[in-house]
């Protein structure tokens, strides 16, 4: 899982960059962010959802 920080060469404006949540397993998980502050609380959201998918078994 990483969200990217580089900026998109095509956008230009630097703010409007898209921050994708991907996972390993589910690949793109939800809708691109448009703010990295947005996208990581999304990419941990998913994480706890892998963990609680564990425990449940
Ligand atoms: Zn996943």
């Amino acid at each position: 899982m990483k969200s990217s920080g580089k900026r998109d060469l095509y956008s230009p404006c630097p703010g409007m960059t898209a921050f994708a949540v991907v996972c390993s397993e589910h690949d793109d998980v939800g809708s691109l962010h448009h703010v990295r502050t947005v996208a990581q609380p999304a990419a941990t959201a998913h994480r706890d959802e892998h963990r609680a998918a564990l425990t449940s078994r």
